[in-house]
């Protein structure tokens, strides 16, 4: 089954509008014949990205929403305002939300349906910390995150693009070597199989630390089909290096 490769950066905390713009309007120049390509932009800048991305292949998304279609929180964006911004898609679940906002599994279920419903592309981030992994609990926390994915139809599952990024990876410069990402990729991949049938189908980027220098070698195992990545896409050489690694 060949899936086509997936690449988002996730901007994080950073880029306003005003760098937003030029920072898309180059990278829309640069994307890749064969590899989907996203951005996951502050909220602020979402409008300044939707529109320097307009009439291109390039996909814009959030890094967070509300589950709700509106109401009394203070704060909060919803999916329809999301998609009446010219949004196509949200990061959900990233190991960020989980740890410092107290982002759980039964919110991120409820998540996933809002977007679902409001027609939303939807990336959710699953991955275990260190001392997960050292206990030799990753399969079991990949497993209760994943579960979040039970809320969805097998239809809206294929539709959604996985993120594996082990926590200890993330930001960290320590990238997971391809034989482990894709020892975890292999483990998401048959669950998803097992619970909904569409395994094969599902796409399942690696994020943590992917930089120009390790993303051919991560991309070309089977099971991994592109990468989420943070503090690479932030500079247009780097990210354009990566889409390239992508396409093989
Ligand atoms: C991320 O933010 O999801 C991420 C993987 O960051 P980095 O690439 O900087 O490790």
């Amino acid at each position: 089954m060949s899936r086509r490769p997936f690449v988002a950066g996730n901007w994080k905390m950073h880029k306003t509008a005003s760098q937003a713009g030029p920072f898309v309007a180059g990278l829309r120049e640069r994307l890749v014949d064969g590899v989907d390509a996203a951005v996951c932009v502050p909220f602020t800048a979402l409008a300044a990205a939707v529109d320097a991305a307009a009439g291109s292949a390039l996909a814009v998304y959030a890094q967070n929403m509300h589950e709700a279609e509106s109401g009394a929180f203070t704060g909060e964006i919803s999916a329809p305002m999301l998609l009446d911004a010219g949004v196509d898609g949200v990061l959900l679940g990233h190991s960020e939300r989980r740890a410092l906002f107290n982002e759980t599994d039964a919110a991120l279920a409820r998540k996933l349906t809002a977007a679902h419903v409001a027609g939303l592309a939807v990336i959710l981030a699953v991955g275990e910390t260190g001392e997960q992994r050292d206990a030799g609990e990753t399969e079991a926390v990949l497993a209760t995150q994943l579960g979040a994915l039970t809320v969805l139809t097998p239809d809206q599952v294929e539709q959604t693009t996985i993120a594996y990024e082990p926590v200890w990876a993330i930001g960290t410069g320590r990238s997971a070597t391809p034989d482990l990402a894709a020892g975890a990729h292999a483990f998401v991949r048959g669950w998803i199989e097992r619970r909904f049938g569409v395994g094969e189908t599902v796409r399942i980027q690696y994020g943590g630390s992917v930089n120009p220098g390790n993303a051919a070698d991560l991309f070309a195992r089977d099971d991994i089909d592109g990468g989420l990545i943070g503090g690479a896409s932030l500079e247009l050489d780097s990210f354009a290096a990566i889409l390239s690694a992508a396409a093989g």
